[in-house]
């Protein structure tokens, strides 16, 4: 399958600074409010955003399914109704109409000027009504990192790890959009240094390195999706940031899994990239020993090539990258999350949203997390402010960034980025 959008080779005639994440072969979607405007649809091209509601409006997108109604709206998932199929050919045909042997629109001057806003003049929304968050547990580095952490490096892997896509249903009240920030969560814990639980600020909050995809609308109740089927399924991914206080999440997660630890925020970039823009950086995962039940098993490459780095900039302070791990290092693909998310007829709808878990890599400089870094707090992180850091401190940011890079093309994510307020 060639996408046609995906052409190293075209170029477009909107300027496209040198790495940025979004040139011609990307065309991510978001959501965007411009100068006190109705939130509508967007596609990112260099530092620029093009208008889908205006350029839909203006007649460059009549040939296509869609109505005007899909893109003037304040989330994607009207426009994803179309599916895969659409959602293809009209990425297809925004390439065309910014690609520089195409003069549709650039020849209209007028025109342009009301397609095209600077990004940085534009608020960016959370892109999509996400009905239902699961989370996954699929980077093995990850699971055995915290197997040797809370119990010993002989058993770190649960029974199950190597056999099931391991996840739990989130919450997605408190997913946000890269920017927003929020308090530092409170709760019951239980330190090993005393003898009841006491309640109060989370002292052990952290972040977990992850990305997320998002679905189209699946299957009826009682139907599964195969391994097959899966990329049909998803529309798109971005980066996420799972908040995690681990105090209170070590005291409550037995017998059933997170809770208040992981609710309190989960950040998303606002900028969906789309699979069909991934599709180049597709590359194999690991050999999956033991052999994994029919309906796990897959064809081709299903995983994907993706950098990712995470960096806390404290208060008035520079920037210190403390991770850089990449997707590819998963164990289960998407395609498996959703088949086994679907094998027992639970139905996907627009929107969802499913975490990959965190993503840590084989070098103790690719853990995803500061559970993983700082190992249980028994090492330090040192910031290039001179300050150091176990967990997250009061006013520090935390930014990811993420994008794959082959054949001089890079797509990127842009970055999800918070800053943790003190407890109210
Ligand atoms: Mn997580």
């Amino acid at each position: 399958m060639t996408i046609k959008a995906n052409n190293p080779a075209l170029k477009s005639w909107v300027e496209v600074p040198a790495n940025s994440d979004f040139p011609i072969q990307n065309l991510p979607f978001g959501i965007f409010t411009h100068n006190g405007n109705s939130a509508r649809v967007g596609v990112a091209i260099g530092d620029k955003v093009l208008d889908l509601k205006a350029l839909h409006s203006l007649g460059y997108l009549t040939r296509l399914q869609f109505t005007i109604e899909d893109f003037d709206c304040n989330i994607l998932n009207k426009m994803m109704r179309h599916g895969k199929q659409g959602t293809r050919e009209l990425r297809n045909r925004i390439s065309e109409l910014l690609s520089a042997e195409n003069d549709e629109l650039q020849k209209n001057g007028h025109h342009c000027e009301q397609v095209l806003y600077l990004q940085s003049e534009v608020e960016m929304l959370l892109p999509m009504h996400i009905g239902d968050y699961t989370d996954f547990y699929s980077s093995e580095q990850h699971a055995y990192n915290v197997g040797c952490l809370f119990r010993d490096p002989n058993n770190a892997l649960l029974p199950n790890w190597k056999h099931i896509p391991v996840g739990y249903h989130g919450r997605s009240s408190s997913i946000v959009p890269s920017g927003v920030d929020f308090h530092r969560p409170k709760g019951q814990k239980k330190p090993p240094t005393v003898e009841v639980p006491v309640f109060g600020n989370c002292n052990l909050l952290d972040f977990e390195l992850e990305t997320a995809f998002f679905t189209y609308e699946g299957k009826p109740l009682g139907e599964s999706i195969s391994t097959e089927e899966a990329d049909e399924y998803i529309f798109g991914m971005a980066l996420l940031n799972d908040w995690s206080a681990r105090d209170i999440q070590g005291w409550e997660y037995v017998p059933l899994g997170p809770f208040l630890g992981k609710n309190f925020a989960s950040h998303i970039s606002c900028w969906i990239v789309t699979l069909d823009a991934l599709e180049p950086f597709r590359t194999a995962g690991p050999v999956q020993e033991p052999k994994v039940l029919p309906y796990l098993e897959y064809a081709g490459d299903k995983h994907v090539d993706i950098n990712l780095e995470v960096i806390i900039k404290p208060e008035g302070g520079e920037e210190t990258t403390v991770s850089q791990s990449n997707y590819k290092y998963m164990y289960w693909n998407m395609n498996q999350q959703l088949a086994h998310h679907s094998v027992n007829g639970c139905n996907i709808r627009t929107g969802d949203c499913m975490g990959s878990g965190t993503i840590s890599g084989p070098k103790e400089s690719e853990f995803g997390s500061m559970l993983e870094l700082s190992w249980k707090g028994t090492k330090t992180i040192p910031m290039k402010d001179g300050t150091e850091r176990k967990f997250i401190n009061d006013n520090d940011t935390v930014i990811m960034r993420g994008f794959s890079e082959k054949d001089g093309v890079r797509i990127g994510f842009g970055e999800v980025k918070a800053k943790v307020l003190p407890a109210l």
